[in-house]
C-alpha cells in the first residue's frame, strides 16, 4: 500500500496496516519470521539502551519483522505513535507498571478489574515501595479524592471485568493532566473498534491480544500503545531485559485475526444485544449488565465513549452454583470456560466470595456495592459469533 494508512478507514487499516515490506518478501500475506537471530552486515551495539527504532534486526527478543508488523497494525488502529507487543496481556500490564512506576510512587487503580491485574497491583507493587489505592473509578470524584502528591499513575479498566462498569476516560484524563500523573487504560473489553483511549487523553493503552484482537482463542499476546517517549523504555525493560517477547507465530496468528476485528466486533455486538434482551426477559434472571442496554447505569457514557458495546454480558441468577453445574454438562454450543473475546461463546461463573477475598480484598461500602450488583456470583458471558437463537436456546436449557 502506498498511501497514508492513517487516513484510511478502520476496516482497511485492520487488514493492511503494518503489512509493509520491512524485512519481508513480496508475498501478499506477511511472512512469518521465526528466526531467533539475524545475519548482520554491520556492527551493532549490544546495549539495549542504544537501540534505534530503525536498527537492523539482530535478535528476536529485541525486535522481529513479524512482531514489528503486529505492533504497527495495532499502533495504527489505536492512533498511537508506538506500540510494543508482548507475550501476554499480563506481561503488558506488568510492563507498564514496572517500567513506569518508581519506589515512592503512588498508583490509583479500579477496585474491581481483571483479577491478575488486581492481585499484581495489591500483592507485588508494594514490595517495590509503590503504594496502591484501589477506588471505584466509575466516579471521577473518587479518583480526585485519592490523589496524593506522589500519585504517578491512574489505571482504568473500561468496561471492567466482571461488573462491566465504565470509567469516563476523558474526564479522568483531565484530572491526571492537572495533577501531572499518567493515565493508563486496559481497553481489552472495548478494543480499538469501540474506544480509542489515546484520542480521549490517555497516555498508555494496554490490551490482552488473547481476547478480541486475536479473536480465535489460539494465541496469547499483549500490547501497550502510546508515545515514542513512553514506549521506548518499556521496550528496553519489558522485552529486552525482562524477556516478555511474544512468539512471532502468535504475532502472525493475532495479525490474521485482526484483519476481521471490525467485522467481528459488529457481530459480537449484535449477538450480545440479542442475548442481553433475552436474559432481561427471563424469569430466573435477576440482573443483566450490558453497556448497550438502556438499563445499564452508565448507558449514556457508553454512548459517548464507545462506538461498539462489545460482546460481554454479565448476569445474575438465583441458585447460580447449580446452574453453573448444569452448564458444565448440558450446554450444547456454549463452552463453560474462562477467557473471552473469541468467536466461540464462553461462559463462566465468577463467585463473589472468592473474588472479593482473594483478588479484590473489598470491605465495607465497596464490598456492599459489589454484592449489590453481583450477589453471590456473576455469570460472565462472552457472546460469540454463533447464531444468536442457538445461543439463547442453549441458555434456555440450563436457566
Ligand atoms: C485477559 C485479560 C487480561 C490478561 O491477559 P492475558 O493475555 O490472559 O495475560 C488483562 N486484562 C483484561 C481485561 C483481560 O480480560
Amino acid at each position: 500500500m502506498s498511501g497514508d494508512i492513517r487516513k484510511k478507514s478502520v476496516s482497511t487499516q485492520a487488514i493492511h496496516a503494518g503489512e509493509g515490506r520491512r524485512g519481508s518478501s513480496t508475498g501478499s500475506v506477511p511472512d512469518l519470521v521465526m528466526s531467533s537471530t539475524f545475519i548482520v552486515d554491520e556492527e551493532v551495539s549490544f546495549s539495549a539502551n542504544n537501540l534505534e527504532t530503525d536498527a537492523p534486526f539482530v535478535y528476536t527478543r529485541w525486535g522481529n519483522p513479524t512482531n514489528g508488523q503486529l505492533e504497527q497494525k495495532l499502533a495504527t488502529l489505536e492512533n498511537a505513535e508506538a506500540c510494543i507487543a508482548l507475550a501476554t496481556g499480563m506481561a503488558a500490564t506488568t510492563a507498564v507498571m514496572l517500567g513506569t512506576l518508581n519506589q515512592g510512587d503512588h498508583l490509583i487503580i479500579s477496585n474491581t478489574n481483571y483479577p491478575g491485574t488486581a492481585e499484581f497491583a495489591r500483592g507485588s507493587l508494594p514490595r517495590f515501595g509503590i503504594s496502591v489505592t484501589p477506588v471505584d473509578t466509575s466516579d471521577v470524584e473518587n479518583i480526585r479524592a485519592a490523589l496524593r502528591t506522589e500519585t504517578r499513575m491512574i489505571w482504568l479498566e473500561t468496561p471492567s471485568n466482571p461488573l462491566l462498569q465504565l470509567a469516563d476516560i476523558a474526564a479522568v484524563a483531565n484530572v491526571a493532566k492537572e495533577h501531572g500523573a499518567l493515565l493508563a487504560v486496559d481497553s481489552t473489553f472495548a478494543t480499538p473498534i469501540a474506544t480509542r483511549p489515546l484520542e480521549l487523553g490517555a497516555d498508555l493503552v494496554m490490551h490482552s491480544l488473547t481476547k478480541y484482537i486475536g479473536g480465535h482463542g489460539d494465541a496469547m499476546g499483549g500490547a501497550v500503545c502510546g508515545s515514542n517517549a513512553l514506549i521506548a523504555p518499556l521496550r528496553t525493560e519489558a522485552l529486552i531485559h525482562q524477556g516478555a517477547v511474544i512468539s512471532p507465530f502468535n504475532a502472525w496468528l493475532i495479525m490474521r485475526g485482526m484483519a476481521t476485528l471490525p467485522m467481528r466486533m459488529r457481530g459480537h455486538q449484535e449477538n450480545a444485544l440479542a442475548v442481553a434482551e433475552y436474559l432481561q426477559n427471563h424469569p430466573n434472571v435477576e440482573l443483566v449488565r450490558y453497556p448497550g442496554l438502556d438499563s445499564h447505569p452508565q448507558h449514556d457514557l457508553a454512548n459517548k465513549q464507545m462506538q461498539n458495546f462489545s460482546g460481554i454480558v454479565s448476569f445474575r441468577t438465583a441458585n447460580a452454583k447449580q446452574i453453573a453445574e448444569r452448564m458444565m454438562s448440558e450446554l450444547d454450543v456454549i463452552h463453560y470456560a474462562v477467557s473471552l473475546g473469541h468467536h466461540r461463546s464462553l461462559i463462566y461463573l465468577l463467585q463473589t466470595d472468592d473474588l472479593v477475598s482473594t483478588s479484590y480484598r473489598l470491605e465495607g461500602a465497596a464490598l456492599d456495592k459489589y454484592r449489590d450488583i453481583a450477589g453471590d456470583g456473576l455469570f460472565r458471558f462472552s457472546v460469540g459469533l454463533e447464531d444468536a437463537a442457538d445461543l439463547c436456546a442453549d441458555l434456555d436449557r440450563v436457566l
